[in-house]
């Protein structure tokens, strides 16, 4: 066992062990809550939806990962507990101007992966359930792809062929201390994290000599990182999916200047109102940062709402640019048996 798969399971075994006590709670605070105005909105946000979840979490961040029929699952629970809402009908809520008998989900998907049109669409057309699909504007349509995608694959990669990345690292513009930090990290996801979490100026540089060190060229990616192009995100649009910006080329908003923020902000929205001839009113920080400043970006870029990566569920008052949410992966939902769990589901997903 690896050490991430002995994490996966403790996580799992003490989820396990809770679920049917706290069902018993769940079930308690929703009879609280039935026929009460909660004036609450449960954010859900989920990233790639897959067919092959084997196959996806062999190549793909696990977090950002949950196949078809789970996601299926998910909504079919969330059906019978809340309102599913539009994002426009959940902001009145937060707003106190819309009142339900039940409380509230919002589903949102980021990032634009392909996947999301080839196996969420059917689902959320069958189901019938509204959703908001942010995108960044600049890889949509094209053959790039998301550098957390790419770093998560070399890392993966260099760990695999057991090459130290140090001078790859240093050669990219790291100091010596921080290439030999990551240069030698056993976990690819914590590398990959680490080497995202950097501006443009210096995240590109380090994909480029972790290319050429590792030989790997565009081609040798796993094809399911492509990012959906303009006809699908129309397709779904004419078909009641609501779209949102989620930056230009994904930057970490925090990280680079205000002007650089600025532009991706009103360029990303700017770029989906002219392809979809509809007003965008709705953000997604990239990797869920912000600060204040960004967040005053937003606004006066004109979005009515933002939302953020914060594990909060939102409520009415709440400040619409910061809008928490509760992110989900096919891990989030496994039992001890390491398969999809009903009462793991429950507990996470009931209102
Ligand atoms: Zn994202």
């Amino acid at each position: 066992m690896t050490l991430n798969q002995i994490e996966l399971f403790g996580k799992r075994s003490i989820k396990s062990l809770v679920a049917p006590f706290l069902r018993g709670w769940t079930e308690t605070r929703k009879s609280w809550r039935r026929g009460a105005d909660t004036g609450q909105v449960q954010i859900l946000a989920y990233h790639r939806i897959v067919a092959d979840i084997t196959q996806a979490e062999q190549n793909a961040i696990y977090g950002l990962v949950v196949s078809a029929e789970t996601f299926a699952r998910h909504l079919e629970l969330l059906q019978k507990a809340y309102e599913i809402l539009t994002i426009d009908d959940a902001l009145a809520v937060l707003r106190g101007e819309h009142r339900l008998r039940r409380p509230a989900a919002l589903i949102t998907l980021d990032d634009g992966y392909r996947d999301v049109y080839d196996h969420a669409w059917p689902v959320l057309q069958r189901m019938g359930v509204p959703a908001v699909v942010y995108v960044p504007t600049a890889l949509v349509g094209t053959t790039q792809l998301l550098d957390h995608d790419r770093l998560y694959w070399l890392a993966l990669k260099a760990q695999e062929r057991g090459l130290d990345l140090r001078g790859p690292l240093e050669e990219a513009g790291l100091s010596p201390e921080r290439a030999a930090h990551w240069g030698e990290a056993r976990d690819a996801r914590q590398m990959a994290n680490h080497l995202n979490y950097q501006s443009v100026a210096i995240r590109q540089p380090i994909i480029q000599s972790l290319e050429t060190a590792l030989g790997i060229c565009h081609e040798d990616y796993p094809a399911d990182y492509a990012l959906m192009d303009w006809d699908m995100i129309r397709e779904m649009a004419a078909g009641g999916i609501t779209f949102g910006a989620h930056s230009d080329r994904h930057l970490i908003l925090t990280l680079e200047s205000e002007a650089a923020a600025e532009r991706e902000i009103r360029w990303s929205k700017r770029v989906l109102e002219e392809q979809l001839n509809c007003p965008i009113r709705h953000f997604a920080y990239p990797n869920g940062h912000y600060n204040n400043a960004v967040r005053q970006m937003v606004e006066r870029a004109g979005f009515a709402s933002a939302t953020t990566t914060e594990r909060l569920i939102a409520k009415c008052g709440d400040d619409p640019l910061l809008l928490g949410r509760i992110s989900l992966c096919e891990e989030s939902t496994r039992g001890i048996t390491g398969r999809y769990s009903p009462a793991v589901a429950r507990l996470r997903l009931a209102a």
